[in-house]
């Protein structure tokens, strides 16, 4: 008998024919003699409705009042699934975040959950109830409602699973597992049957929508055996595991995009020092994250300071510049938010040579122009045109065949 966390995301959870497909999934492991925990999303879309609703209704509103709206789409589901197991017979119970209480600090849109008390949830499940918890949300030091940063409901599932010292955290989704690139970009993806946490947490970061970056983190941090799986056919799975020495490490694992990215060019700044830290300090008080910087050998005592940040920040990092330019007496400052990162992640990468330059002979081929370049010991990233994204991720995905057909499978 195993205690289990389960989470359901927004497409598992979209109508009430989902939910009670969800109820039966739980229930099967109830009756298989197993302890449930389930954290549940929004039903898909709904969120994005509540950040369009806040939006229409004010130019800038408070991030504060943009969580207490944002959480209530999960107020919706979890309900609704306690009802239907309930229903069934199985006694249920939905608890928000305040009750449960998942703790969190006070960065509204992007809180990090610093504890959870567990009381509940235990008294619950020690008398066969089983705890629908909202993911997404938290509380902070004030009572203020927070939330964790759009995908967040994976971490609320592994937090908790870390907190009950679960057997397994289940992130129960609408693919069967974690895939050698986006199933709905690469026809030809192929479903991992494990992957380490390190590169799973790399694929996340760089933009693997399947798993919210800190939710791998705490997997890896506090070792909750954590699995990706279809919540509406039963298999395996993907396993995120530990590295293992004895595992073979194919080069490349997977390949990740992201399309939440935008790039802001200052040319003609003077090639003096000092000049980063005034175009980056301005951005970085104001909280903007900044992810790949170039700047160009200098020419004429001057220089061009190139960097990227994420598509919503890009209009609010260029206001914040026009000041700086000024003061500079830079030549220009431009961007363009029709831009994407693609990037390959791979821990043999450490091992072999050449990754990057069969990464750029492929897109070489389609005639895919790259734009800046970022490496890390496991990763590759390149800015491309957004117009070329598809076309990229399946050219480097063929490139290191790592689709069914260049693993020899039928597809
Ligand atoms: P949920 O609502 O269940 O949290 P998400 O939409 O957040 O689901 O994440 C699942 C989606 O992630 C898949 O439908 C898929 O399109 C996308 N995805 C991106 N990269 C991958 C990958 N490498 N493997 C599997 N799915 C991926
Ligand atoms: N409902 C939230 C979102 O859409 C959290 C989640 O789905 O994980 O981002
Ligand atoms: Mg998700």
């Amino acid at each position: 008998m195993a205690l289990i966390v389960q989470k359901y995301g927004g497409t598992s959870v979209g109508s009430i024919e989902r939910i009670q497909a969800v109820a039966d999934r739980v229930i099967g492991y109830l009756n298989a003699g197993h302890r449930v925990a389930v954290v549940v999303s929004a039903m898909s879309g709904e969120t994005n409705k509540l950040v369009a609703l806040g939006r229409s209704t004010s130019a800038r509103p408070s991030s504060r009042e943009m969580d207490v709206l944002q959480a209530t789409g999960e107020q919706v589901t979890v309900a609704l699934l306690a009802m239907v197991l309930a229903d069934r017979g199985y006694p249920a119970r939905s608890y928000l975040a305040h009750q449960v209480a998942i703790h969190t600090d006070s960065s509204f849109g992007r809180a990090r959950i610093v504890g959870i008390d567990t009381e509940r949830l235990r008294a619950d499940l020690d008398a066969g109830v089983v705890p629908v918890v909202a993911g997404f949300q938290g509380v902070d030091a004030e009572g203020n409602v927070t939330t964790l940063g759009r995908g967040g409901s994976d971490t609320t599932g592994v937090a908790l699973a870390a907190a009950l010292r679960a057997d397994e955290c289940e992130i129960c989704t609408d693919v069967d597992g974690v895939y050698t690139a986006d199933p709905r970009i690469v026809e030809d993806a192929r479903r991992l049957p494990r992957i380490t946490f390190e590169e799973m947490l790399e694929l996340a970061s760089l933009g693997s929508k399947v798993l919210h970056p800190r939710s791998v983190e705490f997997a890896g941090k506090y070792q909750v055996p954590l699995r990706v799986l279809s919540s509406f056919e039963d298999g395996p799975g993907t396993l995120i595991t530990m590295e293992n020495d004895a595992m073979e490490q194919p080069v490349v694992s997977g390949i990740a995009h992201s399309k939440d990215e935008a790039k802001i060019t200052m040319s003609g700044v003077p090639d003096v020092p000092g000049v980063a830290s005034r175009i980056l300090g301005p951005v970085s008080r104001a909280a903007i994250e900044v992810d790949m910087i170039v700047q160009n050998t200098g020419a004429d005592g001057t220089t061009d300071f190139t960097f990227t940040v994420k598509r919503d920040d890009y209009e609010r990092a260029l206001e914040l510049l026009r000041p700086v330019q000024a003061e500079l007496g830079a030549r220009e400052l431009a961007g363009d938010n029709r831009i994407v990162k693609v990037s390959v992640v791979g821990v043999g990468m450490r091992s072999h040579a050449g990754v990057a330059s069969r990464m750029f002979d492929a897109l070489a081929a389609e005639n895919i122009n790259i734009l800046m370049i970022s490496t890390s010991e496991i990763k590759i990233s390149v800015v491309v045109t957004e117009k070329y994204l598809e076309l990229a991720v399946r050219a480097i995905h063929d490139a290191f065949e790592l689709g069914k057909a260049a693993a020899g499978e039928r597809v």
